[in-house]
């Protein structure tokens, strides 16, 4: 049996007469960047997130970078952000010239630990206040602590750019005097960033992204960043760039947007489906370790912090050899992030050199993200766990 990581397959197939038509208005508009389809997406993305703005942008790189740049953040500033992501979390911060700081990760969540934040705020006080931002991302689809980060957000007096791009749609519990209210990914801090790559839950015909806000002032930069800095065209009070979404890419993310709750709703069952799976194949003890949706406890009831599962990622020991057995026997399979940022090569002095995150480095050797797309099937689900059993239990 083959199970590949992700098929994009039977979601085009779903959609493709629809789509086909969308890109044909597009082709007849003759309006292939920003325009209409853009402006219709950006409505519904900030509905969708419960923000009051969201401006297109080419990808969620660039969500992240120009959130940067309206604010104003480069050489000499600090951005505090988690070792354990993907590139372009650090890397944006790189661009704009300024230095990340990292504060270790959570052992259950993997998303960067409030307590962890809070020492690093503490200490930069002292030394002069460079932390200029804090970037939290929601990895994997599961949104961090966001109401410790956002107390400290306040506390510190710093904007906070969210890391929504593996998160759109994924709720967060904050709780007050015992009663929940939900907040999305992308409507806590002063921007969220999301991508549209075509891996991501919500995934165009190639790249794009989003940055969504509730503050009108921000928004209004963020679209005068996008275009090279202009206000108005040729008149250059910023240093911008080209960091557009075309036309294309927004008819498509129109059609899927509407389809995006019922995606989820498979990959959580599927999820559950894989939680069952392992624990009656007898692996919960010392094999593997089940990626936790954490909850929080709110008069004795417990609440989901709503995971999207854009990743299922499982924690195991001797991790390279059981990933080899995996592809070997035909399941797609991944490691999301085999190398913490902070010990990346392009650094190269950049941070301190001794620096030690060992939740991170651990993890960067145990994870292992399954097939979890919607369509997954039952056998191919049992397929998994069953080759995961025969490499432990031969
Ligand atoms: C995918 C991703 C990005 C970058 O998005 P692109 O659209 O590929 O530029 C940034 N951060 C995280 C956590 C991501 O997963």
């Amino acid at each position: 049996m083959k199970v590949p990581l992700l098929d994009l397959k039977p979601q085009m197939e779903l959609l493709r007469e629809e789509v086909l038509l969308a890109l044909n208005r597009v082709v007849e508009s003759n309006t292939f960047i920003l325009g209409p389809e853009v402006d219709a997406l950006e409505k519904s993305v900030a509905s969708y997130c419960g923000v009051s703005g969201a401006v297109g942008v080419s990808s969620g790189t660039d969500a992240l970078l120009i959130s940067l740049m309206a604010l104003g953040i480069g050489h000499g500033d600090e951005v505090l952000t988690t070792p354990y992501s993907f590139f372009a979390t650090m890397g944006s911060i790189l661009r704009v010239g300024a230095r990340p700081v990292f504060a270790d990760i959570d052992e259950e969540t993997l998303n960067i630990d409030p307590e962890l934040m809070a020492e690093q705020l503490h200490a930069d006080r002292k030394r002069g206040s460079r932390i200029k931002a804090l970037i939290p991302v929601h990895l994997y689809g599961q949104c961090a602590d966001m109401e410790k980060i956002m107390r400290l957000a306040e506390e510190f007096e710093l904007p906070v750019i969210e890391d929504a791009a593996q998160a759109i749609g994924a709720d967060c519990p904050f709780v007050a005097d015992g009663q929940v209210t939900w907040r999305r990914a992308g409507a806590m801090g002063l921007s969220g960033c999301f991508s549209f790559f075509p891996s991501k839950n919500l995934g165009g015909m190639g790249d794009g992204g989003m940055v969504t806000s509730n503050d009108q002032n921000f928004i209004r930069k963020l679209r005068i960043f996008r275009n090279h800095g202009a206000d108005p065209k040729y008149y250059h009070a910023f240093i911008g760039g080209n960091f557009r979404l075309d036309a294309i890419q927004a008819s498509v993310l129109n059609i899927k947007l509407k389809h995006l709750d019922q995606w989820h709703k498979s990959r959580r069952q599927n999820a559950e489906t894989y939680n069952r799976l392992f624990a009656d194949a007898g692996l919960l003890d010392g094999q593997v370790r089940l990626p936790e949706a954490v909850y929080q406890k709110v008069d004795g009831a417990r609440e989901h912090n709503h995971h999207i599962y854009n990743q299922y990622v499982i924690r195991v020991f001797r991790r390279d050899d059981l990933m080899a057995h995996l592809l070997e026997k035909g399941i797609g399979c991944a490691v999301y992030y085999p190398i913490c940022l902070h010990r990346q090569q392009c650094l190269g002095g950049t941070t301190d050199a001794d620096i030690s995150l060992p939740v991170a480095e651990r993890a960067a050797k145990e994870t292992l993200a399954l097939p979890v797309f919607p369509e997954l099937s039952d056998d191919q689900q049992q397929y998994v766990v069953q080759t995961i059993k025969e490499f432990y239990r031969p």
